[in-house]
């Protein structure tokens, strides 16, 4: 019955004991509703724990289906050549490595790929594009991007482009969640934008002549049960992963 389900790896994150009886103690983790999220549109979620081996990212590229990039701290800015500035928060340049060596892996073998948060900049950032290092360094910012409400409570609107992916899921304008500091700045040239808010903050890019490799700004997972459309993306991320 289950052979059928598709497999969607998500990018583990690393959490570093504080407390407790073991300070320092590295664990791998990630949020339990992207594990359901894709688990209510019958893919089978595995978690894939932080890496630097070569060999074994290749391995979980071949093995999964589609790839979920989940949400996290700063990406290195090193990483798209510009020196770090003063609001830049957390980094995790071990994670960035292993999440932009397995996006491309998944990428080149055709599967799926579905980022949300920090995932749409790893994305970004893998094929050559640059962030902005926190949204006071974008000039035209005026909406708040980083809400106070609860997880899956909406704060403000994206438009999205004609013509997209996400225009056929979610219509021209869509109310979302927001807890974001940075921001997509210079676009990579493998991709468009299919959706900002009202100040202009690109809020979704998808890959050009690929079936689905898209990024999201927001937290579609964290909205998976109040809002059918974000649902569908799910449900449309594990179809494809399971025809690829
Ligand atoms: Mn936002």
């Amino acid at each position: 019955m289950g052979a059928d389900l598709p497999i969607i790896g998500i990018s583990g994150n690393v959490s570093v004991e504080k407390n407790g009886r073991f300070p320092g103690y590295r664990s791998v983790f990630a949020y339990e509703d992207y594990v359901t999220a894709i688990e209510d549109v019958n893919g089978a979620a595995l978690i894939l724990p932080v890496t630097t081996n070569s060999a074994v990212i290749e391995r979980h590229a071949a093995h999964i289906d589609g790839l979920l990039l989940t949400g996290g701290s700063d990406i290195n800015p090193l990483f798209y050549q510009e020196e770090p500035l003063e609001k830049l928060q957390q980094l995790s340049s071990e994670r960035d490595r292993f999440e932009m060596a397995l996006v491309r892996a998944v990428i080149n073998a055709g599967k799926p790929v579905f980022g949300i948060c920090r995932g749409i900049h790893i994305l970004n950032v893998a094929y050559g594009g640059t962030l902005y290092q926190d949204l006071t360094y974008y000039p035209n910012v005026s909406v708040k991007h980083k809400q106070q409400s609860g997880p899956y409570e909406v704060s403000h609107t994206v438009h999205v482009q004609q013509g997209s992916y996400l225009y056929d899921v979610l219509g021209e304008k869509v109310w979302t969640n927001s807890f974001h500091h940075q921001a997509v700045k210079e676009v990579a040239a493998e991709f468009v934008v299919s959706a900002t808010s009202d100040d202009g903050v690109i809020e979704a890019i998808e890959m050009r002549d690929k079936s689905f490799v898209l990024g999201v700004q927001w937290h579609p997972e964290r909205m998976v049960n109040h809002h059918g459309n974000m649902r569908k993306l799910f449900a449309d991320f594990v179809e494809c992963a399971k025809e690829s």
